[in-house]
């Protein structure tokens, strides 16, 4: 007879649009290949007090203006801020999350979002308890180049990371099981399936322009409008289409779509099938998001970067760099222009796009649930015996 399947249970919250892609890779991955159940939950909204149940709105509005959000990331990363922070989720959520863990019962919790560490791992002690057995916990990173410390807690089974630099900061911050294999990307990033021209055709876009792509994110952040508007005028009358795709930003899609354009424009919403926009495209406009930018490099794909959330990404601008896969543009004109430069150097592009590759890892998702799977079929022996196995077996490649 078949066995019970396992139950893993994903914690996140809807801020932004990376948290849900990465825990959406895994959930593919995992149920391809073994025998288990897979539940994505946004804990924050479900738990339903206020004010942390309205998270993705706040992080929609303060995505949006920067300062903002430097004051939120850097303050709640500040140890006596971060310490009161935890002790003010701890007092108003842990019997909410008690309770939805315990409808659950879960065998492993995996968390792919900062704020879904310290208030489950506490809960988890005491589900413990109660169900009589082990309830494994992991953390999937899902930050590239810098992440925020509530990212780390002594207490999970496993942290897994995209990077050297970040596996040195979850150890700096007492993470003991930490492996690095990379960032979880659904399975149609894994290569590149169509030619550019196929691609296009699915897509309806121009088969004959070269293609920008212009991103934001989930929430469509970082000055779009003003990006798009530089880029088209730089690129007027030239043989150039710029595909301008919004996420849920709907104001900025409302706006973009009612106007006249010097140039071929397309402009969407949310899209599912973002590997396709890329696969047809020749460069990438975004701001620099951890997920957009995996998902760039491994599609080869040349990603300009036009901004960075403070704090969060600025890492990710520094990967980029580090392995030549783009640059940041600080203004939208040397946006503009900057693009308009590489469409006229295809070397350029040929080796950009190359070095995408290289530095793309397209296994770590498949890596990463097997052993999420190892963690969950291994709760008869040791923890530590487990994660020794587990270490051995990751790459130990610098930065990347
Ligand atoms: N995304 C998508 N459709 C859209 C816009 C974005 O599927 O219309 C996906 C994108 O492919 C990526 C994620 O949303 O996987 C954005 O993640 P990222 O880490 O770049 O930024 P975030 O939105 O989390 O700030």
């Amino acid at each position: 007879a078949r066995r019970k399947p396992k139950k893993v249970l994903m914690l996140m919250s809807d801020t932004g649009g990376g948290h849900r892609a990465s825990a959406n890779a895994l959930k593919q991955a995992l149920v391809a290949r073994y025998n288990v159940q897979v539940d994505l939950l946004d804990i924050w909204t479900a738990a339903g007090v206020f004010p942390w149940s309205s998270s993705p709105r706040a992080y929609s509005y303060m995505g949006k203006r920067p300062m903002i959000w430097r004051a939120f990331f850097y303050g709640t990363a500040f140890y006596p801020v971060r310490l009161v922070t935890r002790l003010l989720h701890d007092f108003s959520l842990r019997r909410r999350f008690k309770k939805i863990l315990r409808g659950q019962e879960p065998d492993l919790v995996v968390s792919v979002h900062p704020m879904c560490q310290h208030v489950p791992l506490s809960a988890r002690t005491w589900l413990e308890k109660v169900l009589k057995r082990p309830v494994k916990f992991a953390t999937v990173v899902t930050d590239l180049g810098s992440a925020h410390p509530m990212w780390f807690d002594k207490r999970v089974d496993a942290c897994f990371v995209p990077t050297q630099r970040l596996a040195k900061n979850a150890k700096y911050y007492g993470v003991s099981n930490v492996i690095n294999y990379g960032l979880p990307l659904r399975r149609e990033f894994s290569q590149k399936r169509l030619s550019k021209d196929r691609a296009r055709k699915k897509l309806g876009l121009d088969r004959n322009s070269s293609t920008v792509l212009v991103t934001g994110g989930g929430d469509g952040f970082g000055s779009l409008e003003k990006i798009v508007d530089a880029v088209a005028q730089e690129l007027a009358g030239s043989n150039a289409q710029l595909v301008v795709i919004c996420g849920r930003n709907e104001e900025v899609r409302k706006r973009l779509e009612s106007r006249t354009w010097p140039v071929r424009m397309e402009v969407r919403g949310f899209v599912s099938d973002m590997n396709l926009y890329m696969e047809a495209s020749d460069v990438l406009l975004t701001k620099a998001g951890p997920g957009t930018i995996a998902e760039a490099a491994a599609l080869g794909l040349p990603v300009l970067l036009t901004g960075f959330l403070p704090g969060q990404e600025r890492g990710n601008v520094l990967w980029v760099r580090e392995k030549n896969i783009g640059e940041l543009a600080k203004s939208p004109q040397r946006a503009a222009t900057t693009v308009s430069k590489w469409l006229r150097d295809q070397d350029a592009l040929v080796e950009m796009s190359r070095n995408a590759k290289a530095a793309a890892k397209p296994k770590a998702t498949d890596r990463i649930a097997e052993d999420l799977m190892g963690l969950v079929e291994g709760v008869q022996r040791t923890a530590t015996g487990v994660l020794r196995d587990l270490k051995e077996r990751a790459p130990s490649a610098d930065w990347t």
